[in-house]
């Protein structure tokens, strides 16, 4: 049996769709199958590998931490120099105010652990999300995401939750004195690449403060300068009280975190049990990978070239059968008429050898999320292999 048979065996699987291709092997911008064909990779495991696939300084970290040592105890029962060292990175490149960090295994646990933070520190359990947000896969993450179909299979869920609309002021009239948080994504992703107004992110933010009430922003998706800013809340000149993150955080290894000030994070301390408790949270690789990957991110320089790159892309990106381009940096969503047509030709971009795959809440809509490290070649040879699926699939 070869190893997809064995895959379907036994690996649980959440996709009822045929498992397509055996990866061998990834450098940079591209992936190589068990039988040498290449693809170019226009997904970054969905800004995952913001630097590219096996970033020189990331595998020698993960080599050279894996060599000292990999997981002592439970996470913040002894100090481990990579999540320090990490941490201090982190609050040197986040605002002032985002200066604690606690590391988790995953976005989710990132999502869950600020959920518990917001009530530990308000002492309310209220909390308002946004319809078509995501926020990860486990239940109280599940609870404040956007989309009743998926709840509703799920149910019960958390109580006090409320969903209302992204970008819509009347979100921002419900916060009150008794919302413990607000969760919003910085620029909505699985929706489709959505981002707020820059008015409507200022009140949502001023109307926390005055409410006393935590704004928590997920860059999970839309950090690490996939936005075209290192922080896609730089755009909207505001800071959150809490910021999550992960994907790109452990630049190919499992992280997550939330940050934010110390203050807030202290609530977290025996008060008046222990806060949130994670054994492999924050390992020692994982920060190591992680830490590689952010410097290299940050002094590559990479994220200067973004505008170009992406303003290549809306030129490029022209067809008749293109109901619509949306863009945030190297986030885009090419939206056509039906998940049909939109599958029919993800496709065929996978058989020419681009990968690529489509949004939760926007099945209608290809996702484009390369690896921030693309060239102006590779963006023309990406834009030229679904233009030709496009013709292909929709003569
Ligand atoms: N928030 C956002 C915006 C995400 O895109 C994701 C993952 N798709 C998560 C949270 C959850 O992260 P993870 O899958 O690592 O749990």
């Amino acid at each position: 049996m070869n190893n997809r048979q064995l895959f379907l065996q036994h690996v649980a699987q959440t996709s009822d769709a045929p498992l397509a291709i055996e990866f061998t092997k990834a450098s940079g911008m591209y992936m190589w199958d068990n039988h040498g064909k290449q693809y170019i990779d226009m997904i970054a495991g969905i800004s995952v590998c913001n630097v590219g696939h096996c970033h020189p300084a990331v595998v020698e970290a993960i080599q050279s931490q894996a060599a000292q040592y990999m997981h002592l105890l439970v996470y913040g029962e002894f100090v481990q120099a990579p999540q320090v060292q990490y941490a201090t990175y982190l609050s040197s490149i986040l605002p002032p105010s985002l200066n604690c960090v606690y590391f988790t295994n995953s976005g989710s646990e990132a999502t869950e652990g600020a959920m518990k933070l917001a009530k530990r520190y308000t002492g309310r359990h209220e909390i308002i999300a946004f319809k078509n947000s995501y926020h990860g896969s486990t239940q109280g993450s599940l609870s404040i995401m956007g989309d009743e179909y998926w709840r509703n299979a799920y149910r019960p869920l958390l109580p006090g939750i409320h969903h209302l609309d992204y970008n819509s002021f009347e979100a921002i009239d419900a916060i009150n004195h008794n919302t413990a948080a607000v969760f919003a994504e910085s620029v909505q992703a699985e929706a489709g690449v959505y981002k707020a107004s820059k008015e409507w992110m200022q009140a949502l933010r001023k109307k926390c403060t005055e409410t006393g009430t935590l704004l928590v922003l997920d860059e999970i998706q839309c950090g690490f300068g996939r936005n075209g800013f290192l922080w896609s809340f730089e755009q909207y000149g505001i800071v959150p009280d809490v910021v999550l993150l992960g994907k790109a955080l452990g630049a190919g290894m499992p992280l997550g975190a939330f940050v934010a000030d110390k203050e807030i994070m202290w609530s977290l301390t025996n008060n008046p049990v222990l806060g949130h408790i994670t054994t492999f949270g924050g390992h020692p690789v994982a920060c190591a990978a992680g830490l590689a990957g952010a410097k290299a991110l940050v002094e590559g320089d990479y994220i200067a070239t973004i505008p170009a790159k992406e303003q290549l892309f809306l030129d490029l990106l022209k067809h008749p059968k293109i109901k619509a381009v949306r863009s945030v940096g190297m986030m885009f969503a090419v939206e056509f008429e039906s998940f049909e047509v939109n599958k029919k030709i993800i496709d065929d971009c996978i058989a020419n050898g681009l990968i690529t795959d489509w949004f939760l809440f926007a099945p209608a809509c290809l996702r484009l999320v390369p690896p921030l490290i693309i060239t102006e070649d590779e963006v023309r040879t990406a834009c030229k292999i679904i233009l030709d699926a496009i013709d292909r699939v929709t003569f």
